[in-house]
């Protein structure tokens, strides 16, 4: 789910570590692009899952993977925990800093985690804060990065 407000456009030159993306995350990286958000469900118990794994729930039942599929979901959730970093760990970072990761609890279960754009790490007060996803487009680089924000 997308609106012109969730999407950033970035023509700039992408120095930092790309995203590793391969035959198990393909559809969640191409969901990006395409500016919905993507997670594993499970077609027996509607378990969602982040990343790619056989449904833990319907273990024994016959379902494993051939029951599950990408699904589009809410791209919201709340805030799980967070940190906030004051050094860069990458020199691509510097600009960033101090700047928020979040680890989020997505409405539909799973947690995934993101750099929090949009407020001063100092106005993050609380877990449980709910937050929605950002999508970060870099046409030169062919990805969109994942981002978070706080909702409202
Ligand atoms: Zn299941």
């Amino acid at each position: 789910m997308s609106n012109a407000s969730n999407v950033i456009i970035d023509n700039k030159e992408w120095k930092k570590p790309r995203p590793n993306v391969d035959h198990d995350n393909k559809e969640f990286w191409d969901g990006l692009k395409q500016h919905k958000f993507m997670l594993w469900k499970c077609g027996s118990c509607g378990a969602h899952y982040w990343p790619k794994a056989y449904c833990n729930q319907c273990e024994g039942s016959g379902a494993w993977a051939s029951n599950m599929k990408w699904v589009e979901t809410s791209g919201k959730g709340k805030i799980f925990c967070f940190n906030v970093h004051h050094m860069a760990f990458h020199p691509a970072f510097k600009d960033d800093i101090p700047y928020a990761y979040v680890l989020v609890e997505m409405n539909e279960g799973p947690l995934v985690s993101a750099m929090l754009l949009g407020t001063p790490p100092d106005d993050i007060h609380k877990v449980g804060q709910p937050v929605e996803v950002v999508y970060e487009d870099h046409p030169k680089e062919d990805f969109t990065m994942l981002r978070f924000r706080i909702a409202g």
